[in-house]
């Protein structure tokens, strides 16, 4: 069987286990004659299955007991107007721009809420994670909005900034249950799945009790977090393939040691990386080095114009989807909880075989 290393920011790799699973299990659900893809969304089974991978997830995420999950669709680009119409109060949010995403965030906020943007990094293409003076968070803002890892540019947060009693507001697509944080900390926490949960179609969100319930009137049904936190997400028909695999993808992880072993993992696999970028007079990173993601690491080749071709012979040898993204240029390896630290080692053995044949 072919499998490639693939570096894609999403949709992205799965654990292969995870995949033989769902492979073995797909004609015949545990006996049922049906695949999970044929269960009624109110049959036992899928209950169970929902059931299991938020109580999964609540462990993994040490997730306290005032806060809901919820599963639903939509992708993290309908949280970013669900949030505004969830969580309007005053009409006004503060945001901090770190990205592509945290502006795609933004543009969407603005067309309900005043939006007060209280730190960027646009001055320096986004490669570095801005300091947040917390004192100039307006105390009447109805939420702060960070995206923890920028997915493009390759930041992260390493430390979450303290918003006091304006509930903080994270978009958590391409860093959730890569490393252990505190929930508690958090007003909502949402993410995309298609990263390090599962096929790409569920969305994720985390809620605290006293944000639900306070819904705008215009605010539809389906973007209604007291919608899906009343029917345990089952109002309408949920993503079912999605929450199965992403329950599948949640026992992997537990059995691997939970999100202490991942972040160990992921520290490991981006370190080694990033140490041989640096080492290296041939590669660069972009990244400031306090703001490095260990999700999504993008390198240059900073004095040729070999990009393309270093895209193309990678793909050749197994590793794929190794081209930057358009606004930042060269290449970015995204190395999710599911790349194994093979596919790091190859990817570091094949540019230094690049950079030996090109300096
Ligand atoms: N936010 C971040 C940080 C992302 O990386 C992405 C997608 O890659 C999105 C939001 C958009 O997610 P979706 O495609 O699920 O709407």
């Amino acid at each position: 069987m072919k499998r490639v290393h693939n570096f894609s920011a999403g949709p992205s790799m799965l654990p292969l286990e995870v995949l033989e699973k769902a492979q073995a299990e797909l004609p015949n659900y545990k006996d049922s004659g049906m695949s999970v893809m044929e269960l009624s969304h109110r049959s036992g089974l899928f209950t169970d299955i929902i059931t299991e991978a938020e109580s999964l997830l609540r462990d993994l995420m040490n997730i306290p007991d005032n806060y809901k999950v919820l599963f639903v669709q939509g992708g993290a680009s309908q949280q970013f107007a669900a949030i505004p119409l969830n969580l309007k109060k005053n009409g006004k949010a503060d945001f901090v721009n770190t990205g592509s995403w945290s502006k795609k965030a933004m543009k969407e906020a603005k067309k309900f809420i005043e939006v007060n943007e209280i730190a960027s990094s646009e001055d320096a293409n986004f490669t570095y994670i801005p300091t947040v003076n917390t004192s100039i968070i307006d105390p009447e803002a109805d939420y702060v909005h960070i995206t923890t890892n920028n997915t493009i540019e390759g930041t992260a947060f390493h430390e979450i900034p303290d918003t006091g009693n304006v509930p903080l507001v994270a978009d958590m697509s391409s860093n959730i249950l890569s490393e252990e944080i505190d929930v508690s900390k958090f007003g909502v926490i949402y993410a995309g799945a298609q990263k390090n949960i599962g096929p790409a179609g569920l969305t994720v969100v985390i809620v605290r009790d006293d944000l639900i319930g306070n819904a705008s009137e215009q605010c539809p049904t389906m973007l209604d977090y007291q919608t899906h936190s009343e029917s345990g997400s089952l109002y309408n028909t949920p993503p079912t393939f999605g929450v199965y695999i992403a329950k599948l993808v949640f026992e992997w992880i537990k059995e691997l040691g939970g999100l202490k072993e991942m972040q160990a993992r992921n520290e490991d696999k981006a370190a080694m990386l990033y140490d041989y970028v640096a080492q290296s007079p041939f590669y660069a990173s972009p990244v400031k080095e306090d703001s490095r993601s260990i999700m999504n690491i993008p390198f240059v080749i900073p004095d040729h114009d070999l990009d393309g071709e270093f895209v193309k012979v990678a793909q050749a040898e197994g590793l794929e989807t190794l081209k930057g993204h358009r606004s930042v240029g060269g290449m970015r390896a995204s190395i999710y909880n599911a790349m194994p630290v093979e596919g790091v080692e190859d990817l570091i053995a094949f540019m230094k075989k690049f950079e030996k044949e090109h300096q």
